[in-house]
């Protein structure tokens, strides 16, 4: 697909990597249909795209709340003049160990099922429900060809301390083979991108000691940026024979 034909939903688009994907999307011409529960973000790339020759709409959309996503897609297909696409980006951290045992008290903690039902709610019903509602929308419209790029991490491969998003970034990857089988039929292709340890305010909120440990084991030697994961992203939307993989883009980190 030519990035210049894309009418795309990006969810998570009022922050990092996903404002640059629907920027990016915008100077190549396409449009692009931003959520996100961050509306003071949105803001930002609503202005941030001012000029571009393709054109940003941005509303809030929370991608866990069932209803929320239904009318959001409907607005955005509305918006856009259309929907061919998805960019399904929206995630969260709630790291900690399963089982932690405190080596001055010797109290063990666990995992809160509060963070493990708030990671599985964005970051896999949250993306399911996205891609569900996006892909029935193509269909209705007898739109194609489709494509939907799922935004997974190297986490998949299993991460200590974070068994909440191992699970669901695992699970999106699974998936990606899944649906890029159940969606053939329609005209649509699913890839996924796995990003390694990326330069946005998700990794800026983590502990400085153990970020710089882990961008010290990176091969390439440095972090990496949102553009080096748009590369990805673009290849996927543009290869119409990529399908039902998932590309890992971590500089060489392996976790
Ligand atoms: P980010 O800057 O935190 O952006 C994520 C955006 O999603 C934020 O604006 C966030 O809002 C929003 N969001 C959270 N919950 C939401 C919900 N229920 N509905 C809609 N939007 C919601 O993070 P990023 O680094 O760009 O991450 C983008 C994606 O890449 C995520 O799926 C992440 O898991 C994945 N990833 C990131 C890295 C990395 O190193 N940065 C590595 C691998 C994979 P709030 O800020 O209000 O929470």
């Amino acid at each position: 697909m030519n990035l210049s034909d894309c009418k795309i939903i990006v969810s998570g688009g009022g922050s990092g990597m996903g404002r640059h994907f629907a920027l990016r999307i915008a100077e190549a011409g396409g449009s692009a249909a931003v959520g996100d529960v961050n509306e003071v973000g949105l803001a930002e790339t609503l202005e941030a795209a001012k000029g571009k020759p393709g054109k940003v709409h941005a509303r809030r959309l929370d991608v866990s709340d069932e209803a929320d996503v239904a009318s959001f897609v409907a607005w955005a297909r509305e918006s856009m003049g259309g929907l061919n696409g998805l960019v399904n980006n929206a995630g969260i951290l709630r790291d900690g160990l399963l089982v932690k045992k405190d080596r001055e008290t010797g109290n063990v903690k666990k995992l809160s099922k509060e963070q493990w039902d708030a990671v599985i709610g964005v970051n896999l019903t949250g993306a399911t429900l996205l891609a569900r509602d996006v892909v029935a929308s193509m269909v209705e419209t007898n739109t194609r060809p489709g494509v939907i790029v799922n935004i997974s991490s190297i986490a998949r491969h299993g991460n200590r301390g974070q068994s909440n998003y191992t699970a669901a970034k695992a699970a999106l990857a699974a998936n990606t083979v899944t649906w890029s089988k159940e969606f053939a039929p329609f005209g649509i292709r699913v890839g996924a991108v796995a990003p390694g340890m990326i330069e946005t305010p998700m990794t800026q909120g983590m502990n400085q000691k153990a970020r710089d440990a882990l961008v010290a084991a990176i091969p390439v030697g440095r972090i990496g940026l949102p553009e080096d994961i748009w590369v990805a992203v673009r290849f996927v939307i543009e290869c119409d024979y990529f399908n039902g993989r998932t590309i890992d883009v971590d500089g060489g980190l392996s976790m």
